[in-house]
């Protein structure tokens, strides 16, 4: 059980993986996932990705196998992505953030509760890995989502966070919104308790744990943590739809209010668009859109001395 490899395979290995296993697949698998197998105590599952993971005693022998037939390496798997069998199908309490990597707008976290009598209809709403919807797909599956399962939605404006990060790194910050989210809606679904709390991971759980001890409301039980996490429980990819919708929400608002397109992310675009805010105002006019510690607001300066 504890024994646990992941190779990537090629595409025309993914195919012969799944004929080979033809007699020995799972009549369902994991989201995301291309299939799933099960053979005297291991476990096979194999993703869209070509990433395969082999669970169970003999993980590593099997999964060399496969990975002799294909250019691979071996990737080591983190402890925190072990997470106990059929956790894909448990009641989970999700919870994600986004905006943390786009200079304009806010940062969004949500929490979700999926009990697992719905996560039949979450995967009828279409309910996916975000990155893989587009942006109208986004806000129409966030509506639905929101009139399916409970959840609780937390924003910080870029005004707030700009007040509140120089004095907490990021992390710190997204821990203590993570935590106050998955408290809320705890209290939200009592009695009901979640089997497990499922965190995108974002920092190693120990910090996690550090940045949360001081708060009153600190949940410390049954948490596991795990990047992708969007791939291993539809709790967190309903999390991450709904934030990623929230977020898209605000820009919106944002552009409206200063009269052009304010747009996501930190590349260059996102300079022009900040030097023009700076043109407009100043630097605290830029302080009620952007994210200030973010480089770009240096590069935005110099723009407007050009
Ligand atoms: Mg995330």
């Amino acid at each position: 059980m504890s024994n646990y490899s992941v190779i990537q395979v090629s595409p025309e290995t993914l195919k012969k993986m799944q004929k080979f296993y033809q007699k020995e697949l799972k009549p369902t698998s994991p989201p995301h996932s291309l299939f799933a197998a099960k053979k005297k105590g291991l476990t096979i599952t194999a993703y869209q990705s070509g990433k395969v993971m082999f669970q169970g005693a003999e993980a590593a022998t099997e999964s060399q196998l496969w990975s002799k037939q294909s250019i691979t390496t071996q990737m080591p798997a983190p402890k925190s992505q072990v997470l106990p069998q059929g956790f894909e199908s448990w009641s989970v309490l999700g919870s994600d953030e986004v905006g943390n990597g786009s200079y304009f707008g806010p940062v969004t976290v949500c929490a979700t509760y999926v009990a697992a009598e719905q996560n039949k209809r979450l995967k009828e709403l279409g309910v996916k890995d975000s990155k893989m919807l587009k942006d109208p797909q986004i806000m129409q599956l966030a509506k639905k989502i929101k009139q399916t399962i409970p959840f609780r939605l937390l924003t910080v404006s870029p005004l707030k966070y700009n007040e509140i990060q120089p004095n907490y790194n990021v992390n710190h910050m997204k821990a203590v919104l993570h935590n106050q989210a998955i408290y809320l809606l705890l209290q939200d679904i009592a009695p009901e308790k979640p089997a497990g709390i499922l965190i995108d991971q974002f920092t190693p759980e120990a910090n996690y744990r550090t940045y949360t001890k001081d708060e009153s409301n600190q949940v410390t039980e049954k948490l596991y943590f795990v990047t992708k996490g969007e791939q291993y429980h539809l709790a967190v990819a309903a999390a991450s739809i709904i934030a990623r919708a929230a977020f898209l929400e605000e820009l919106d608002h944002a552009s409206q209010e200063i009269g052009f397109k304010i747009p996501s992310g930190a590349g260059k675009n996102v300079d022009e668009v900040a030097a023009r805010i700076l043109q407009q105002g100043d630097l605290a006019l830029l302080g009620r859109y952007a994210k200030l510690h973010f480089a770009n607001t240096e590069k935005a300066k110099k723009l407007t001395r050009l």
